[in-house]
């Protein structure tokens, strides 16, 4: 029988529910339970695939093309599973699943309303995680306990503990522990209305996670205790960590996944924490500092790049490195340039994104990286900006541009597929998932993965245009990946260059802390050359194509 954790939060928003209930997932696999987790958003868009980076950050894409909320991006990283887009499913789904329903006549004319129809619907979707492949489902509830939005989904994981046995359910709630300035003091009254909030939805927390600034004493947990009517093993503390990834380990010293598998009878199995305390020992010890710049147009709030975020720490830490993010606004990149200011980046990373904002400052900095041997990673949309600058100022099509951001352009080298032409619904219709491609053999993409075929994640409606592939090629750029159907590109780079590289893929989505994205994993490696100068002879190479080198 698969057992059920459900992630509530109280008092505020971004207390990591998602990184509590991710690193609880982590504790139960090393224990050896096979464990998966689903995010529930009380939000009515059908996805967040259509929300503005700034208002939800990064939209998590799935193998299967799901656009997901980003908590989904640290599941992955945490349990390392594969989740697909089941494991997301947000109010606007719920309601057009009930509503379609009602327009078939599937209620046979009855009232249709939240309790029983809407409910039994997200009793559904939580259900369809379980099978006999899975022991835990860790169900996270988005947004906070006192929210309108919230009600259905409490009302329904309060009755799924009756609908599976209570020995099948654990309810953890994650609250926050104030520090009060002029009183010098902990509160703990916002925990206690947080839960009497939740007890009068009818659900009681079998244990609950009190985030604060400094460690709350034990005094203070036993009033909590005491109050909200938990034991004291299951009032658990979590003061603000160096790394997230310390976050398992602070769970485990704090007997929390003892707590958690004694109610739901898994306390027999011994735990293996030996692999993610040595991945925790490496972040310790990494030390050499790396300057890498982040050029983007939502930069003003880095969740809108989390998995990339977290990509380039999984390679820093495999390689002693502590990756120290320079955020560059897209926009401010040629005064940038102009004032001496990307000079000492040891690698500059052009992520994905949308609309014409930005861009000409994003062409400037995989211009100034080619010719300035940075090492530069283009992801998406930096692959495209990179195929844009080499057209304009290395085959000297100018104006070339992507059909995106100029409509007229001359030399489309980016432009739709035919299938995206006469694409009016926005919401999941882009190029989306995992999707193969064949590499080029001795390229450098194909070096970094190690193999012929590999399988990257992607979103994105415009390509490299095939009518300009020859021209390309017949220069320095190599076309280091296709479809395998050889319609489409897939990676590019540069030869004579220590690492420029884009890629019309997400591989930041695939990375997990012990196995970095092999591209990320070459990117941070050639930036540490650069850094080190362990290859100063990389700088005597003198390619024709590199005018304005100092
Ligand atoms: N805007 C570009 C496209 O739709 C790139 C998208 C992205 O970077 N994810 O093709």
């Amino acid at each position: 029988m698969t057992k059920h954790i459900f992630v509530t939060g109280g008092v505020v928003s971004g207390l990591g529910k998602g990184l509590t209930g991710s690193s609880l997932g982590r504790l139960l696999k090393a224990r050896g339970l096979r464990v998966t987790m689903q995010k529930l958003d009380p939000y009515i868009n059908i996805d967040p695939g259509t929300m503005n980076p700034f208002e939800h950050g990064e939209v998590f894409v799935t193998d299967d093309g799901g656009e997901t909320d980003l908590d989904l991006g640290h599941y992955e990283r945490f349990i390392d599973e594969n989740l697909t887009k089941d494991s997301n499913c947000t109010s606007g789904s719920i309601y057009s699943a009930v509503i379609a329903a009602e327009r078939r006549g599937d209620y046979l004319g009855r009232t249709v309303q939240v309790i029983p129809h809407i409910t039994d619907e997200i009793k559904r979707r939580i259900s369809r995680l379980a099978s006999d492949d899975v022991d835990v489902v860790i169900t996270e509830v988005g947004g906070t306990v006192g929210d309108i939005e919230i009600l259905p989904f409490l009302e329904a994981v309060r009755q799924f503990r009756l609908d599976v046995g209570r020995n099948n359910v654990f309810y953890l709630h994650v609250t926050l522990v104030p520090f009060i300035g002029p009183s010098a003091e902990q509160k703990t009254k916002p925990t206690q209305h947080s839960v009497t909030e939740l007890r009068s939805r009818g659900i009681q927390p079998d244990a609950i996670v009190c985030r604060s600034d400094d460690p709350i004493s034990l005094e203070l947990r036993r009033k909590i205790s005491s109050l909200c009517d938990v034991e004291i093993s299951g009032v658990v503390n979590v003061a603000d960590a160096e790394s997230l990834y310390e976050l398992p380990l602070v769970l485990h010293d704090e007997g929390f996944d003892q707590h958690v598998c004694e109610l739901l009878g898994f306390s027999e199995r011994a735990i293996d924490l030996q692999p993610w305390r040595q991945l925790v020992g490496r972040v310790r010890e990494a030390s050499f500092a790396l300057r890498i710049g982040v050029v983007g147009k939502y930069v003003s709030l880095p969740d809108a790049y989390l998995s990339v975020v977290e990509a380039l720490k999984h390679a820093g830490i495999q390689q002693g490195a502590v990756v120290d993010l320079e955020w560059i606004q897209a926009e401010e990149v040629k005064g940038l340039l102009a004032a001496g200011r990307l000079r000492d980046l040891d690698g500059v990373v052009i992520p994905g994104g949308f609309g014409e904002r930005g861009i000409e400052g994003k062409i400037a900095a995989a211009t100034f990286a080619r010719e300035h041997f940075v090492p530069c990673l283009g992801l998406c949309l930096g692959m495209q900006v990179m195929t844009i600058e080499y057209a304009r100022n290395v085959l000297k099509l100018a104006a070339a541009n992507s059909t995106e951001f100029d409509a007229r352009t001359p030399h489309p080298v980016i432009d739709l597929m035919d299938s995206q032409r006469d694409v009016t619904d926005m919401g999941g219709t882009m190029r989306l998932g995992a999707y193969v491609a064949q590499l080029k053999s001795g390229s450098k993409v194909a070096l970094a993965y190690g193999e012929k075929v590999v399988s990257e994640r992607h979103r994105h409606r415009y390509e490299f245009n095939p009518k300009y592939r020859s021209r390309f090629a017949q220069s320095g750029l190599i076309l280091s990946g296709e479809s395998p159907d050889g319609r489409l590109v897939e990676f590019i780079e540069l030869e004579n260059h220590p690492f420029w590289v884009g890629t019309q893929a997400h591989p930041e989505f695939k990375s997990r802390p012990d196995r970095p994205a092999p591209l990320f994993r070459e990117f941070v490696a050639a930036a540490l050359e650069r850094a080190t100068g362990r290859n100063p002879q990389l700088l005597e190479v003198e390619p024709t194509n590199f005018p304005n080198r100092d």
